[in-house]
């Protein structure tokens, strides 16, 4: 699961972040609306918004509306001011899926990120395959040929990050964050020691992780 959070307040974009990560998805952060629009538009994509209205340079409302314009059905939580009720309507006019209002409660905002990802499937295929390996998104499990596959609560981590952009490059960056939750000592080196595991124990799936110098990995059928 990946998901995007525009959010322009540091403090909180930080506990949100830290908090999705804990969750075991992946996160990218953007602090303003533009930046948030150029990254929905790009080639990567997400399985959740969640969508500060009140953004710098392009608002909330804008983006969303941007989205739902191109059809993206991507599922969105929009956070808004306790007193906007005139703003948490439009967005959900405009297509959000779900809102909380500020302050809210960190495990609130999970409890509805896991109710959307449970119902909002729409679009979303939480189970990622690759030869004939599978990752369950929402069980957080792995198989090969329906057989369960015994990994580490960091190798999965990994697979994680792999399976949900399976044909993308993912950074060791991007990797080093899912695992920064588990382990503060975290590391290129260790990252490299996770991908040697894994490889041999998705090898039988016919399934190989690539690596692609200076830029990451990429997770893709053996040739
Ligand atoms: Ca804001």
């Amino acid at each position: 699961m990946h998901i995007l959070i525009a959010e322009d307040d540091e403090v909180l974009a930080d506990g949100l972040c830290q908090s999705m990560r804990q969750q075991g998805y992946a996160v990218d952060h953007v602090s303003d609306g533009q930046e948030a629009d150029l990254i929905l538009r790009g080639a990567q994509p997400f399985d959740l918004v969640i969508l500060d209205l009140g953004l710098p340079r392009l608002d909330g409302l804008c983006v969303l509306r941007n989205l739902r314009e191109r059809s993206c059905r991507v599922p969105v939580i929009i956070l808004t001011a306790r007193d906007g009720v005139g703003d948490r309507v439009k967005g959900l006019d405009l297509g959000a899926d779900d809102y909380l209002a500020k302050p809210f409660v960190l495990a609130e905002l999970e409890a509805r990120v896991r109710a959307l990802i449970r119902r909002g499937q729409c679009g979303v295929n939480p189970v990622y395959s690759c030869g004939t390996m599978t990752y369950d998104s929402v069980g957080r499990r792995a198989a090969i040929n329906g057989a369960a596959l015994e990994l580490t609560t960091r190798e999965l981590s990994v697979l994680e990050a792999l399976m949900s952009r399976t044909g993308w490059v993912v950074s060791k960056e991007q990797l080093l964050e899912r695992l920064y939750s588990y382990s503060e000592e975290a590391s290129g080196n260790a990252i490299e020691v996770y991908i040697h595991r894994l490889r041999k124990k998705i090898e039988p799936a016919g399934v190989n992780i690539r690596t692609i110098r200076g830029l990451g990995y990429i997770i893709e059928k053996s040739v």
